[in-house]
């Protein structure tokens, strides 16, 4: 490739983490403070409870920076090569192939990486961290355990090696599925009848917080990361009143919901004794 080659596909390439850094922040930025300004709880409270769950994006940051290169490789890789998934559809060279039916089939992942982290017992411990916040707002959509964050990549990785995605692909599928969580992370509820539109295809913030509910069969519900789609295929689909739902885990002792350092030993059996 000629080094003066530049294309939009190319400064994605180049700086894919970077914009996805910047992005993430600016949209979390802007809706923490809509957040603060909508709320009648005092803003130093929500500052504490937001200080915790901004700390697990310096525990994130390395390994998703340092393991995206290897998705990038793979993506990279597949399409040389005409590798995965896609390449076997028909007209697989046309953009609706390229980059509907490649979004939906990796939304598909995701809603598959999101079940088979609440059902396989050892990857649950990492997971529980997220659905530990018991004061639901758009800082949570960074509660992550560095753990999560490394299973979250390779699975990502698997994907890609599956679907043989694009650089291009993945470009539009993050952009859309960064502002699709951080929204889903929301305090904010959209009014009903909005919601019963939208949540025919897209998790929304009323979707998305029945899931963080503290009690089964709801924690099992509404899986989709950016489509609601998969759960009502595979019967995960679920609603709540806002009135009925209480963020957390009744099988977490809320009590150490806010130690930082309890939380990352939380996963490992020496220090765990609370959680299973
Ligand atoms: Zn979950
Ligand atoms: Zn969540």
């Amino acid at each position: 490739m000629s080094p003066i080659t530049v294309t939009i596909e190319n400064i994605f390439k180049d700086h894919l983490t970077l914009i996805q850094v910047v992005l993430y922040a600016g949209v979390i930025s802007i809706l923490w403070f809509a957040e603060v300004f909508s709320s009648l709880n005092p803003w130093k409270d929500k500052l504490r409870h937001s200080g915790l769950n901004f700390l697990f994006i310096f525990t994130a940051l390395p390994i998703q920076l340092s393991l995206t290169l290897m998705v990038i490789v793979i993506s990279e890789w597949a399409f040389t090569n005409h590798w995965g998934i896609l390449f076997l559809l028909p007209y697989s060279s046309s953009i609706w192939v390229k980059y509907v039916a490649g979004f939906f089939l990796l939304d598909f992942f995701e809603y598959v990486y999101h079940v088979t982290m609440h059902k396989v017992k050892s990857l649950w411990k990492f997971h529980l961290v997220h659905h530990t916040d018991t004061q639901l707002d758009v800082s949570t959509t960074v509660r992550e355990h560095p753990g999560e964050t490394f299973i979250r990549v390779c699975f990502l990785g698997l994907w890609v090696f599956l679907s043989g995605a694009s650089i291009g692909l993945l470009v539009l599928r993050q952009t859309v599925q960064t502002f699709s969580n951080i929204i889903a992370h929301t305090h904010f509820r959209l009014p009903s009848k909005t919601d019963k539109i939208l949540g025919l295809l897209l998790i929304t913030p009323n979707l998305h917080q029945v899931h963080h509910h503290d009690k089964m069969p709801y924690t099992d519900c509404n899986y989709g990361d950016v489509l609601s789609i998969w759960d009502r295929l595979f019967g995960t689909y679920k609603e709540m009143e806002a009135a009925d739902i209480n963020f957390g885990l009744d099988v977490f002792d809320n009590k150490h919901a806010s130690h930082f350092s309890y939380l990352l030993q939380s996963p490992f059996p020496k220090k765990n004794s609370t959680t299973g």
